[in-house]
């Protein structure tokens, strides 16, 4: 028979089993809300440290997925006035190369949460409501839409999506993902503003074209990639004959509103893989990649003629003949050329010199550089 402090003994060690099981489960909570915190903080730090747009969608749209072991996550961003479509596009990346990345012109109608989305809704995944918002997600049973906003106003919204049913439920807490999307939100606006900046920089205001700090930027990755393929860049500089007397004649906004319709025609010329941009005043450059000088020829003198061919018509209701000269200058970038810097200088000096031979030689003319 056991004694009375045996069995309060066993008593005590069944208490002591009891308390040390109920620490290790405490210890094992603590660990992993120390784990979903440090991988709560690795997603935010990816996201703010995505400093251009490209960036932050490969975070949202693949990184999301990964950290949280997801089948699927797609952004839904409403962009009415097709504005982070065009910087995406002047980026070099389409919105349309982002997979799970839908543009819209209105959320309207895209899924009923849209309505009220202030708050991130969780919930059952419904074909018929979220499949517009998921293309191509397939075996989806549960559905976190975390809202985007801007300035307080509904933009869009990230949408994680799980196999799991109870991956997320109306009953799990949200307030996680609600400070995900707020930070972004923030991020979304900061690199959006940031591609328009930087767009601004390299924009030439009166014509819309792209200036010459963005030729000088672009010449040297197009002569990079001309290395890399072995093949040619070809450059054209254009410069209007007696530019002054139109200004002279007829003032300085007559003279904007020539080399306004001077870039439309030379635009209509080239292919939308040529670079062009406003060089200076009235003086253009056109990089051609991957051409011979033959072909660059052949085009110069298609844009020389659709210049001279057509009189411009000036704001008083006048119109004026206009021609330009045109130098051509090429360059074929080694495989162990290293200094891109000063081939691109060459090659544009090379055209500066060509262009005044032109200008010598009596103008409305194409004048090939010395090999
Ligand atoms: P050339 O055939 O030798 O090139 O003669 P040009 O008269 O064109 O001579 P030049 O290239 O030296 O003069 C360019 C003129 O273009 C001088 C400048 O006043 C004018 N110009 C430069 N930028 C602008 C601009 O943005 N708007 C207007 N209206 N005129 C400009
Ligand atoms: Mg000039
Ligand atoms: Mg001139």
């Amino acid at each position: 028979m056991q004694s009375k402090e045996d069995k309060s003994a066993v008593e005590l060690r069944a208490q002591l089993d009891a308390v040390r099981r109920r620490l290790d489960e405490l210890t094992d909570e603590v660990a992993r809300n120390d784990d979903k915190m440090r991988r709560t903080q690795q997603r935010e730090l990816q996201l703010m440290q995505a400093d251009d747009l490209d960036s932050l969608l490969g975070v949202l749209l693949q990184g999301l997925r990964i950290s949280y072991g997801l089948e699927y996550v797609s952004v839904v961003l409403c962009d009415p006035d097709y504005d982070i479509h065009h910087l995406l596009l002047a980026n070099g990346t389409p919105a349309e190369d982002f997979s799970n990345l839908l543009m819209v012109e209105s959320l309207t109608g895209l899924a009923p949460q849209y309505v009220a989305l202030h708050q991130p809704w969780l919930g059952s995944f419904a074909g018929c409501d979220h499949q517009m918002i998921c293309p191509g997600a397939n075996g989806i049973r549960s559905l976190a839409m975390i809202p985007l906003k801007h300035r307080g106003k509904l933009i869009g919204s990230i949408n994680l999506c799980s196999s799991d049913a109870h991956r997320f439920t109306r009953d799990h807490a949200s307030d996680f993902l609600a400070n995900l999307g707020t930070i972004a939100s923030f991020c979304v606006e900061n690199t959006v503003n940031r591609a328009r900046l930087l767009r601004s920089g390299f924009t030439d205001v009166l014509t819309g074209w792209n200036n010459r700090r963005y030729l000088i930027v672009r010449l040297i990755e197009e002569l990079a990639r001309a290395r890399r393929d072995q093949k040619g860049i070809v450059c054209l500089m254009l410069d209007v004959d007696f530019f002054k007397r139109v200004n002279d004649h007829w003032g300085h906004a007559a003279g904007d509103a020539v080399l306004r319709e001077l870039a439309q025609r030379i635009e209509s010329q080239v292919r939308a893989s040529d670079v062009a941009a406003r060089y200076g005043g009235e003086e253009f450059v056109v990089l051609l990649p991957d051409t011979e000088v033959a072909s660059a020829k052949l085009l110069a003198e298609r844009v020389r003629k659709a210049i001279s061919a057509t009189r411009f018509d000036l704001p008083c209701g006048d119109t004026v003949t206009v021609t330009v000269s045109i130098g051509i200058s090429e360059v074929h970038p080694g495989p162990d050329d290293q200094d891109l810097k000063t081939i691109g200088d060459s090659l544009v000096a090379r055209a500066d010199v060509a262009l005044y031979a032109a200008k010598s030689a009596g103008r409305d003319r194409v004048i090939v550089a010395a090999a």
